[in-house]
């Protein structure tokens, strides 16, 4: 069956008409962060705070719709709240620093926040989230690893991780562990099928949550495998999440589409610093013979860096021991450490920790000073 495509969702939403108003979501600006991956949908519906619960059968409708479209294998829709007034209000950009100033600190004994992101999905940003966390709990460092894709969280997978959270007090969770990293992740909280909702309808308060309700205790580093794409919902996190630094992973076709180059832009319009950027599949790694070939033309990214001024971290090839490893539970970094690909990861962890110890007054970066444009 062929699969369905964003144009499709969009136009199937379209039906979908907003009680109040009378008219349809799509037309509103209440659809955000739409991705159509693999016949799994997932997009948040914006709705005004104080309309969060009372907008549940709305949310019901989209999702059922969306998911009896031929090509849908799933569909996952959330609501969020944090688009104060629909399409002709200020940038929420202005709006998040202030939120941010009232609420209670996010993660305080976590030093440093760091991003990985990518321009679309199917890169290998999750399975690079999770070598790099190793690789830097590796040298000795206290990691913890937030997966914040909370569109197909992957890391309870890829971390060889089942179960539920714990809560003492049932106000604060306690993370899961496996490998000596802390990890939290929308995967631990629902079922893959369910939607994504966790205590309350709203995307952006399970992230905060995910950072302030957790006891990560004290971490030299926290990675944050971001939801892949640079829309609406993507540009949130970064605000609001106070990142000392984003790590971008892209495949040389990706470098060749531009989506790369909106990842680095998205976190340049928040003020967050880019550390660098991760050339991943970068080349064919033959697992019987060796032979290397470059099937999607290798280096790419090292030029775009150049071009760009951001550093090239480095490349990791495509082979198949990668593609198990993470699959299975088992990254390649803690269980064949002594691999060539453990130790591309453990080099490229090592430079992104030199620059955030050299870097002045990232220890106590609070929210990103925002840019509006
Ligand atoms: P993303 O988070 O960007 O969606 P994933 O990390 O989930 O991507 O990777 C997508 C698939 O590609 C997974 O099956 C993963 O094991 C595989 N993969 C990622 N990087 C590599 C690599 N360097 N070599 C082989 N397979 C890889």
């Amino acid at each position: 069956m062929a699969q369905v495509t964003e144009a499709e969702v969009l136009a199937r939403l379209k039906n979908i008409v907003e009680p109040d108003s009378g008219q349809d979501i799509v037309s509103l600006g209440m659809v955000s962060g739409l991705v159509v991956k693999d016949g799994n949908v997932g997009f948040s519906i914006e709705v005004a705070p104080d309309k969060g619960p009372a907008s549940e059968p709305l949310r019901k409708t989209a999702e059922q719709a969306i998911h009896e479209m031929p090509g849908v294998v799933s569909a996952t829709v959330v609501l969020t709240a944090h688009r104060a007034q629909p399409q002709s209000a200020p940038p929420r950009a202005q709006q998040a620093p202030q939120q941010q100033q009232e609420a209670k600190p996010l993660a305080p004994g976590v030093k440093n926040i760091v991003a990985v992101a990518s321009g679309k999905g199917g890169v290998g940003k999750s399975t690079t989230a999770v070598n790099l966390a190793l690789g830097l709990a590796a040298s000795g460092l206290k990691v913890g690893l937030l997966d914040a894709d909370i569109y197909g969280p992957s890391q309870p997978r890829m971390m060889g991780i089942s179960g539920k959270p714990s809560s003492a007090d049932g106000k604060v969770l306690e993370p899961m562990e496996n490998y000596g990293i802390k990890v939290m992740s929308m995967g631990f909280l629902v079922d893959e099928e369910t939607p994504m909702i966790w205590r309350g309808p709203m995307v952006m308060s399970a992230l905060q949550q995910m950072l302030r309700d957790v006891n990560w205790g004290a971490l030299d580093i926290m990675i944050v495998d971001m939801p892949p794409g640079t829309g609406d919902a993507q540009l949130t996190m970064a605000q609001q999440v106070p990142l000392a630094g984003a790590v971008i992973v892209s495949t040389p076709q990706d470098i060749a589409l531009l989506d790369a180059r909106k990842g680095l832009n998205m976190f340049r319009k928040v003020d967050v610093p880019v550390l660098g950027i991760i050339e991943n599949m970068s080349y064919f790694l033959c697992p019987s013979c060796g032979h290397q070939a470059d099937i999607f033309g290798h280096g790419g990214a090292r030029d775009e860096a150049e071009r760009l001024g951001i550093e090239f971290l480095g490349e990791i090839p495509l082979h198949l021991d990668i593609r198990e490893t993470s699959d299975g539970g088992e990254p390649i970094v803690v269980t064949r450490p002594d691999s060539d690909h453990a130790a591309a990861f453990r080099a490229i962890a090592n430079r992104i920790w030199e620059q955030l110890d050299t870097a002045d007054g990232v220890e106590t970066r609070k929210a990103p000073n925002i840019v509006i444009q």
